[in-house]
C-alpha cells in the first residue's frame, strides 16, 4: 500500500462561517489530533480551509483515511506531494509520477489561493496539462477524465494529489450539543448515534436488558458498540437499567398487545431522568417508520408523549438496506449482527398493537405504579465511563484509499 507523508484533509467552508468559526475549527483540529494519535504526526497546521497533516516518516495511507474517515467535518482527505515553488517544479515532480499509471484520460485541476502567483489557475492547467501529454500521449478529458491531476497553489507552493477521499461529512463532535442515544445491540441504533454524532452532537448512552432472563454477554456486545462509537467522539456513558421487574409488571397486568409499547414508554421515562442527570437534551433512538409494528406514526407519538424532551430520530425515513450500508461505513455492523436476544423481544404478543394512542396506553397503566417502577429501575441502573476505543480494525478504510495513485 502507498505511504505518504504528507496529507490535507479539507472542510466545508459553509459550516465554518459567522462567529463560531473558530470553535469549530478548534474542535476539528483537536478531534483530528485525536484520530490520529499513535501515528508519527510532525505537525498539524491549518492553512485556510485545510489542515495540513506532515508525518516524520511515512506511514500507509490507508491508516490515515481510515483514521480521518471518523472526524467528522471534513469534506475530503488528500494524499498530496509537495512539488515546490514554480511551473518546472510541478513538471518535474510530475514526470517522476506519471510514468506510474496508464490513464484512458486526464485532465489537470488548479485551486490557486496564492492570488500573487504570475499565472491564472486556467493558465496553470494550461501549461501542466500540455507538458503532461508532451511526456505520455495521454489524452486529455476535460469533461469525464479517468486520472484528474489536482493542483493546489497556496503560500507553501504547489500541492499534487491525484485521489480524492471523500470525508465523513458533517460537523465536527462537540459543536452539535449532547444527546442520549437509546441504544439496543441491534443494526439501527447504532447507525441512529452515528448520523447524530455526524451533526456534531456528543453522545452517551443507555442501555435496557433483561439479565438474567436474556444472557449477560449481551451486554459486552453493547460495550464493544459504545467502543467502536467512541472512535469517533473519544468517550462515552454507558447507563445499564434492568428493565426486567418492570416488564413483568407489565406482563401480568396490562393487555399483551401493548406490551412493547409500554415497556418503551418506561424506556423513555427512565432515558428522560438520566439526560436530566447527564444535562442532556435530546433522546435519540434508532426507529425508522414502519419498520415495525411498534413504529407506526401513532405508536411513536403515544410512546413520546411520556416525555417532555425531544426524542430525535435520525433513520425514521431510510429503508433497512440504507442503515446497513450506514452500518457497514461506521463499522458497527459486524459487531450488531452478532445474536443476542433484545430485552423488547421477551414475552412479545402475536398481534401487537399497530394503532394505539396515549391515552390508551395511560389507561393501560393505570394499574402499575408507574413512578415507582421507573425509580427503582434508574436506582438499579449501572452507569459505566467508557474511555477506551475499539481496535482501528473494525472501523473500514474507505474504498478511494485503496487506489494505486496515491
Ligand atoms: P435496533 O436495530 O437498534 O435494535 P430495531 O429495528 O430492532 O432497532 P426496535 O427493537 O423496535 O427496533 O427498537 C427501536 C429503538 O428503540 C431502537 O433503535 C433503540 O433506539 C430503542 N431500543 C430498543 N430496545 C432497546 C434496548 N434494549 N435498550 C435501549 N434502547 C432500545
Ligand atoms: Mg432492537
Amino acid at each position: 500500500m502507498p505511504n505518504v507523508t504528507r496529507v490535507i484533509a479539507t472542510t466545508h467552508e459553509v459550516s465554518l462561517k459567522g462567529g463560531n468559526r473558530r470553535w469549530f475549527e478548534r474542535r476539528l483540529t483537536a478531534n483530528t489530533n485525536r484520530a490520529l494519535a499513535g501515528l508519527p504526526v510532525a505537525s498539524l497546521t491549518r492553512p485556510a480551509w485545510r489542515l495540513l497533516v506532515t508525518f516524520s516518516h511515512p506511514v500507509p495511507f490507508t491508516e490515515v483515511a481510515r483514521r480521518l474517515s471518523t472526524v467528522f467535518g471534513l469534506s475530503s482527505i488528500l494524499p498530496v506531494h509537495h512539488a515546490g515553488y514554480e511551473i518546472g517544479d510541478v513538471i518535474a515532480a510530475l514526470t517522476q509520477r506519471v510514468t506510474l499509471f496508464s490513464p484512458r484520460s486526464f485532465a489537470v485541476r488548479c485551486t490557486r489561493s496564492d492570488k500573487s502567483f504570475s499565472m491564472t489557475s486556467v493558465e496553470i492547467e494550461r501549461a501542466v496539462g500540455g507538458a503532461v501529454q508532451d511526456l505520455t500521449g495521454w489524452p486529455v478529458d476535460l469533461s469525464g477524465p479517468d486520472l484528474t491531476i489536482h493542483l493546489l497553489l497556496d503560500r507553501n507552493g504547489f500541492w499534487i494529489w491525484m485521489v480524492r477521499v471523500p470525508g465523513p461529512g458533517g460537523l465536527p463532535v462537540g459543536t452539535g450539543g449532547r444527546g442520549l442515544c437509546m441504544l439496543s445491540g441491534g443494526i439501527d441504533s447504532p447507525v441512529a448515534a452515528y448520523l447524530m454524532m455526524k451533526r456534531g452532537m456528543r453522545l452517551d448512552f443507555v442501555h435496557f436488558h433483561s439479565v438474567p432472563t436474556t444472557d449477560p454477554a449481551s451486554l459486552e456486545k453493547v460495550r464493544e458498540l459504545v467502543r467502536i462509537l467512541n472512535r469517533y467522539q473519544n468517550s462515552a456513558r454507558l447507563v445499564m437499567v434492568p428493565l426486567l421487574p418492570v416488564q413483568k409488571e407489565i406482563v401480568q397486568s396490562c393487555p399483551s398487545s401493548l406490551r412493547i409499547l409500554l415497556y418503551r414508554r418506561f424506556m423513555m421515562r427512565i432515558g428522560e431522568s438520566f439526560a436530566q442527570r447527564f444535562r442532556t437534551l435530546a433522546l435519540i433512538t434508532g426507529e425508522s417508520l414502519g419498520q415495525v409494528a411498534s413504529q407506526t406514526v401513532e405508536n411513536l407519538t403515544a410512546v413520546q408523549s411520556v416525555t417532555s424532551l425531544p426524542v430525535l430520530r435520525p433513520l425514521i425515513g431510510f429503508d433497512k438496506q440504507e442503515i446497513i450500508t450506514l452500518a457497514r461505513r461506521a463499522g458497527t455492523y459486524d459487531v450488531s449482527i452478532q445474536p443476542h436476544i433484545d430485552c423488547c423481544t421477551y414475552f412479545v404478543p402475536d398481534h401487537p398493537e399497530t394503532g394505539a394512542s396515549a391515552g390508551e396506553l395511560s389507561t393501560a397503566e393505570n394499574v402499575l405504579d408507574v413512578g415507582k417502577l421507573t425509580e427503582s429501575a434508574v436506582k438499579d441502573a449501572t452507569i459505566e465511563r467508557i474511555a477506551e476505543a475499539a481496535a482501528w480494525e473494525r472501523i473500514p478504510v474507505p474504498p478511494e484509499a485503496m487506489s494505486e495513485r496515491i
